[in-house]
């Protein structure tokens, strides 16, 4: 039996459903080297348009049955169901077959698979380079939104090379060289109240940035912005965070739109995923259908510029949730957990605008990191 084990490897995935049974003890016991191939290039059609700008919108957590929610609880169509182009991404780590929101980031902002608990680093704690720095260095204006502190996994992979998510303190020390034009999200306590004393506000004003801590602004300004609305996370749906991410995600369009050159943004639905580790439904419906509003006003927005690209994905599935029936009654829908953890299914990933037809398929996540990038000229 340990010989099979040894064998069996991410590539090697065409083993039946019944060996897959099988073996699952095996899987979730033994110690296992998991490969996946770094070093995908996309390759573009000569007839495929290229966008100016692109919007990343990550819903995490977000795996078929919570788009399928939206479907269910949403009144009126959802956003989702305006993309012309669907694909769907396998979501494994370098080091596990169900990853975290670390690695689970680290492949978009970066393209490499690494190992869960990396924040833009490789699986050798090697830093690789973000889409984000690499296009501020090109002249692009990038900007980050998140409901979740700024520092939290999945926007802290855009602009920090960390060894541990957990290191919260010392992901924020990169914010001030970041050259992120625009921060929306939580995270305040990392920046002023630090076991190192040092007042990280004061350092991204000496940066030029503006610092803003009260409410989210009606227009952009001029310099670069910060805006931290929570000490750790924003508050929950349930909570009174109102329309927080449409709103920040427009004052960030609004903002970098104003760059002839172009832009990347990253908005996270960060909260779809905590909804799902608590095995509370409704948390996560409430979540979900404030990214798909969110949603709706970034494909408004490409609509109206037609040169931005909006890709809408998750970096893996939360709760492993379920729409099934309520009983035996097959009129009722009684959403349901498997885990309090994350799964191993496939996410979808949506594509619309310029670019998008390369967003077809199957495909494993690092994937999207090497399509944006060769979408985005240099
Ligand atoms: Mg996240
Ligand atoms: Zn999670």
């Amino acid at each position: 039996m340990p010989i099979f084990a040894e064998k069996y490897t991410i590539m090697n995935f065409k083993i039946s459903l019944l060996t897959l049974l099988l073996s699952f003890s095996i899987i979730t016991t033994s110690c296992l080297s998991v490969q996946v191939s770094d070093n995908t290039v996309a390759t573009i059609p000569s007839e495929v348009k290229k966008p100016k700008n692109i919007v990343l919108l990550i819903g995490d957590g977000m795996g078929l049955s919570q788009v399928s929610a939206a479907i269910y609880y949403k009144a009126g169509k959802p956003a989702f169901e305006r993309f012309s182009t669907i694909g769907l991404s396998k979501t494994s780590s370098s080091s596990q077959l169900v990853t975290d929101s670390a690695a689970g980031a680290t492949v978009f902002s970066a393209g490499v698979k690494t190992y869960n608990g990396a924040i833009g680093v490789d699986k050798d704690t090697i830093a690789v380079p973000t889409i984000v720095e690499q296009l501020s260095k090109e002249g692009y204006s990038t900007g980050i939104v998140a409901t979740s502190s700024i520092q939290h996994a999945t926007p802290a992979a855009f602009y920090a090379h960390v060894k541990s998510r957990r290191l919260y303190e010392d992901i924020t020390t990169f914010a001030p060289n970041s050259g992120v034009n625009i921060f929306i999200g939580g995270g305040l306590k990392f920046f002023n109240q630090r076991k190192d004393g040092k007042d990280l506000l004061a350092e991204m004003k000496a940066k030029g940035y503006d610092v803003i801590t009260d409410q989210l602004p009606k227009t952009p300004s001029k310099n670069n912005e910060i805006i931290l609305l929570a000490e750790d996370g924003m508050p929950k749906m349930s909570e009174g965070r109102g329309d927080f991410l449409p709103n920040a995600t427009k004052l960030a369009l609004e903002k970098l739109s104003k760059n002839e050159k172009g832009f990347f943004l990253m908005v996270e639905g960060s909260q779809i995923d905590w909804g799902g580790h608590d095995n509370d439904a409704d948390y996560l419906i409430e979540e979900l259908l404030d990214f798909d509003k969110t949603i709706g006003q970034v494909l408004d927005f490409a609509r109206k510029d037609g040169e931005t690209l909006v890709i809408v994905t998750a970096d893996h599935e939360t709760g492993g949730f379920t729409l099934s029936t309520d009983g035996k009654d097959y009129n009722k829908i009684k959403p349901t957990f498997s885990t309090t953890g994350h799964s191993g299914t496939m996410v979808p990933v949506f594509a619309e605008g310029p670019g998008a037809s390369l967003f077809n398929g199957i495909y494993e996540s690092n994937e999207i990191y090497h399509k944006m990038r060769e979408l985005l000229a240099k």
